[in-house]
């Protein structure tokens, strides 16, 4: 039952079916209660788990979580909280939770650093440590959820009505992982499934497979540039899976489970935001029939890119739409806080 990090188990390291091992003399609807507790109705802390017997709760004790709250930041008057979670071994795990009137976001971590390298990325500029376990993801869904439900947020619901794989890592290299987790928010978690969205860089094999998963999951594809030359620049793994294969594995999943892709831009000045560039993400835009994401680089101290310029925002977007393309400007949190993902963990380095 010990957990690969912790010396004592921690239950969100367990296997949803393997959660006896914690109500051992208990009858087994113990276990289930348990298993309530974790992915249902998640609490922040093991003595509100009330139903259960206070030597259950002894058991798992201060290692409810698979990590230590490590730092905490608040902006936009209370409704974007980051938290930088460390693991039992170390890691920097990070989550980032935004409210609005009508529902509350969730960003989460798939992977402690990451292997791809894009060069504007936080995260990719200190490098992969390890995979998050399918718990580490989890834990921190339900971190969120107990959050908001005994904490709460000015102005927000309070229950998670949004998760999206964007914090740390690219998620569809963990794959294995991030598939167990996905069953284990929506199979047992009760999340719908149209409320997730896994973001790629263009992970193609894994694409590929979550098409063929039962989930109906949002696909967002973080392209950041239209052509190979420019794309192998910004995203290196561009040269391993070039634009046409992305865009490909990205038909597929439309076609398949007749949801819209969306399409990420990061917005970098003088890099991407051209109209040439603008004019070719149509293109591609229009045959996926996807919408864009344009997002305002939130720069980081180890890369030289800068945020485009509101000017050069706007024409960006009116090109886009003169060409028919459906378009938003993601609202950019957190601006005062360490937001982008990877700039709190790395600031902590
Ligand atoms: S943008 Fe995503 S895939 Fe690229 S380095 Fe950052 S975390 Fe990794």
């Amino acid at each position: 039952m010990t957990s690969r990090y912790f010396e004592d188990a921690v239950p969100y390291l367990v296997a949803p079916d393997e959660l006896s091992s914690f109500t051992a003399g208990e009858p087994s609807y113990r276990a289930e209660q348990l298993r309530d507790w974790l992915y249902r109705t998640p609490v922040l802390d093991v003595e509100q788990m009330t139903n259960l017997p206070a030597s259950v709760r002894e058991r798992i004790g201060p290692n409810l979580f698979p990590f230590a709250v490590e730092a905490e930041q608040v902006a936009d008057s209370g409704r974007t909280r980051k938290w930088l979670f460390r693991a039992g071994d170390g890691v920097a795990i990070e989550a980032v939770l935004m409210g609005y009137p009508e529902r509350a976001t969730l960003c989460v971590s798939s992977q402690a650093g990451c292997a791809l390298a894009c060069t504007f990325c936080a995260t990719g500029q200190f490098g992969f440590q390890r995979h998050l376990e399918a718990g580490e993801i989890v834990a921190q869904v339900a971190y969120a959820r107990a959050f908001l439900r005994q904490v709460g947020m000015p102005n927000t619901p309070d229950r998670l009505t949004n998760l999206v794989f964007m914090g740390m890592g690219e998620p569809l290299a963990n794959y294995r992982r991030v598939r167990e987790a996905l069953r284990r928010i929506i199979d047992i978690g009760g999340m719908s499934a149209r409320a997730v969205t896994v973001s790629t860089v263009g992970v193609v094999p894994g694409m590929l497979a979550l098409a063929d998963e039962p989930w109906q999951v949002n696909l967002a594809v973080s392209l950041h540039a239209a052509d190979d030359e420019l794309r192998s620049r910004l995203v290196p793994l561009n040269r391993r899976y070039p634009l046409a294969e992305v865009e490909r594995a990205a038909a597929n999943y439309f076609a398949k489970k007749r949801r819209r892709v969306s399409i990420e831009w990061t917005m970098m000045a003088g890099v991407n935001d051209d109209l040439g560039q603008a004019d070719k993400l149509a293109q591609i835009a229009q045959r996926l029939r996807a919408h864009v994401n344009l997002i305002p680089l939130n720069p980081t101290p180890m890369s030289s890119e800068t945020a485009s310029s509101p000017t050069a925002i706007r024409a960006f977007l009116d090109r886009l739409t003169s060409l028919g393309v459906k378009v938003t400007v993601r609202d950019t949190r957190g601006k005062d806080i360490d937001a982008a993902c990877g700039q709190l963990a790395a600031s902590r380095l």
